[in-house]
């Protein structure tokens, strides 16, 4: 049988996927040297995507597995399995906005705007709590829109806060915790499931 096809998202997660696989006893070097998107290494092809792609190649079983934060995979809706989360990789999602909105009734005002790279979830969280906003999706800067006008508030990832203070920004709600997580395609998880069962275990003890 072929060797599992893993997607690994590019960025923050990569270099601490790599040191996880590494431990699992994958050789990752040809991740790290070459420019390559697809990868085949000692066991396993690699594939290189966007945080935000991973959950659709998952999905659609371009890979049989994949390792991505859950911001990416709340935002994206894909219908995968979700075994496992791995410990690294850890932020929150947060509203944020000028300081001055933090004593005003922020939740009273309607038709608020709010800049973020995740508008499903966004529009999810605003609904589930019967507020009305215009949602703007921007792909980068976020912190950007409350300076110069864009929006009121954000909805960003957050790590250390440092960004959002350097903006003059404050927290305002947090959405929910994210870290990375092992995703599953659900046909692969019957299909070859000793295999899966099997690099969940070993995930698992190593963690
Ligand atoms: P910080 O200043 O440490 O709060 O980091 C916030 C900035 O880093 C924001 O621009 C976020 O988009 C980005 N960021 C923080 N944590 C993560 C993460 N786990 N994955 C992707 N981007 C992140």
């Amino acid at each position: 049988m072929s060797s599992l096809t893993i997607a690994l998202a590019k960025g923050r997660l990569l270099e601490p996927s790599l040191e996880l696989l590494t431990t699992l006893g994958y050789d990752v070097s040809a991740v790290r040297e070459s420019r390559k998107l697809v990868i085949q290494s000692n066991g396993a092809r690699f594939i290189l995507a966007k945080p935000m792609d991973v959950p659709i190649y998952v999905e659609y079983g371009a890979a049989d597995v994949g390792i991505v934060g859950q911001d990416a995979l709340r935002e994206s809706g894909a219908n995968v399995y979700e075994p496992l989360v791995l410990g690294y990789g850890k932020c929150r999602l947060v509203v944020a906005g000028k300081p001055e909105l933090q004593s005003a009734e922020w939740k009273m005002l309607a038709g608020l705007r709010v800049a973020t790279k995740y508008p499903r979830v966004t529009r999810q969280h605003f609904a589930a709590r019967g507020l009305s906003v215009e949602v703007l999706q921007v792909f980068g800067s976020v912190e950007l829109a409350p300076t110069v006008g864009l929006a009121d508030l954000i909805v960003d990832v957050v790590d250390t806060g440092r960004t959002l203070r350097e903006n003059g920004l404050v927290e305002l709600d947090e959405i929910f915790k994210s870290q990375a997580a092992l995703i599953v395609n659900r046909a692969a998880h019957t299909l070859r499931a000793r295999e899966i069962r099997e690099l969940i275990e070993r995930i698992a003890r190593d963690l």
